[in-house]
């Protein structure tokens, strides 16, 4: 009691900003709290259990049992790094540090502190370098030892750094022009310009939605057409039985940087393309042609003779298995789901632009982060979009991840209409093993982080898996 009167006597921006922190660290706790449950689950499951003898063998069960320990594990310590590092940055004013180093290159550069968004620019500049280098060491030992211990990682430390340079460059490309226009426009908006900032928001994701798969992928990964031939025509004669528009099916050279396997579709209106990656496709997949040597097997020439040729550990799913995994994908279409998480998206967009409006004004907000003289408009997005809205953003990642797993059941569904329910079963069955997910899960982690349902759900609803 006399800690919460001690904090209501402080002043309003001190309140402020120990709430932010103190509901940081109520989240991380939560989340810490969620991991250590699952982790308890990877370490006190070591055998199959019955239900699952027959989609797993023991082997494979080890296996992704210690890979989802690695991974928690490494998650615990990248976690604790962050927050602390946030802490940090809050505790010991960061931000506006920062803010007067970017006014300092801006002397430099002979222009004073009215060019606001050029300072802008120097600072989104400055802190996405900071967060790059900060984060660099995490994702090379996340790629480097922990995906390479398991066998996922299929990248050269060159092609990784190349990649990670590369990434930096295009998304600065894309961030600073973006944030001069939105700075531009709630600058010269008026007292309506919160629905100008939303409209350019939304055409920018638009755009970038558009473009992304034609003109940026292609800048980090090879997207080649599927070959004429069986799969391709079945594809297509799939895509017409539900008037899915269907222009192009591409191939992803994933197998460069991991072995985990993928398929998604994209593209507006008439002129869609689905994308498979090589991971999937057993007969196309790298991973069981060259790689890990299995001096047992012969070369896989003849793939007419499938009991002879194959590989102890072959990756991917047979067609019939890819078709079914496609047909999960267009039901996500025929139903709506990309629609309907566009509209939720737009709508909160709208929503967090209007609350914005009314609080920018708000001097006590900046005070509260070290910004007693000026109240620069991209700080104040910062503030309010990432710490005054953080509660409500928790709890809508809560209700989107819900959702997903709601789209993920449906889907199912739809695959079954078209009859494909034991082809899903199998692929589902042979993804989860070739990405050595764990099958066994905390209730309340999987509630709070699954955007998928746990695997033996998604059986028992696809009917492949008796109800006891
Ligand atoms: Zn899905």
């Amino acid at each position: 009691m006399a800690m919460v009167e001690g904090i209501l006597d402080l002043p309003v921006e001190k309140q402020i900003f120990y709430a932010v922190l103190g509901f940081s660290w109520t989240v991380y706790l939560w989340e810490a709290y969620l991991s250590y449950r699952q982790r308890r689950t990877y370490r006190s499951t070591t055998q199959v259990p019955q239900e699952l003898w027959k989609i797993m063998d023991s082997e494979t069960f080890e296996k992704s049992r210690l890979y989802q320990l690695d991974k928690s594990n490494f998650s615990f310590w990248s976690g604790l790094y962050s927050e602390t590092e946030g802490t940090l940055i809050l505790l010991l004013g960061g931000i506006p540090f920062m803010w007067d180093v970017a006014g300092s290159v801006m002397i430099r550069i002979g222009l004073g502190s009215e060019y606001e968004i050029t300072q802008s620019l120097v600072f989104l500049t400055l802190a996405t370098l900071f967060s790059a280098f900060t984060g660099l060491p995490w994702s090379v030992y996340n790629t480097f030892v922990i995906e390479e211990k398991h066998g996922f990682n299929q990248q050269t430390l060159g092609f990784f750094l190349k990649d990670t340079v590369k990434k930096f460059i295009v998304t600065q490309c894309i961030l600073l022009p973006v944030t001069s226009l939105l700075l531009y426009i709630i600058k010269i908006g008026g007292d309506y310009f919160f629905i100008y900032a939303w409209l350019f928001t939304l055409a920018v994701s638009l755009v970038l939605v558009t473009i992304y798969a034609d003109y940026i992928a292609p800048l980090f990964d090879k997207f080649a057409p599927l070959p004429e031939g069986e799969l391709k025509t079945d594809i297509e004669d799939m895509a017409k039985s539900i008037s899915f528009p269907l222009t192009k099916v591409y191939v992803v050279e994933g197998s460069k940087r991991s072995s985990h396997s993928n398929a998604y579709f994209y593209g507006f209106f008439k002129n869609k393309r689905i994308v498979l990656f090589d991971t999937l496709l057993e007969d196309y997949s790298p991973l069981n042609k060259s790689g890990e040597p299995q001096p047992e097997q012969p070369e896989r020439e003849d793939t007419s003779n499938e009991s002879k040729a194959k590989p102890k550990n072959k990756k991917g799913c047979n067609n019939s298995e890819i078709l079914a995994v496609l047909g999960h994908e267009l039901g996500h279409w025929k139903l709506g789901h990309m629609v309907k998480n566009i509209v939720i998206s737009q709508m909160n967009s709208f929503l967090c632009f209007s609350l914005f409006a009314v609080l920018i004004g708000r001097k006590e907000l900046f005070v509260a982060f070290g910004f007693n003289g000026s109240q620069p408009t991209l700080i104040g997005l910062m503030i309010i979009f990432q710490f005054i809205f953080s509660p409500y953003n928790e709890l809508l990642s809560f209700c989107l991840t819900v959702l997903s797993r709601r789209f993920e059941f449906q889907a199912d569904a739809f695959a079954r209409s078209m009859g494909k329910a034991s082809e899903l079963c199998s692929a589902l069955i042979k993804l989860n093993k070739d990405n050595l997910g764990f099958p066994v899960a905390d209730w309340l982690f999987s509630m709070w982080h699954y955007s998928h349902p746990p695997l033996l759900e998604r059986l028992r609803a696809l009917g492949s898996i008796k109800q006891d």
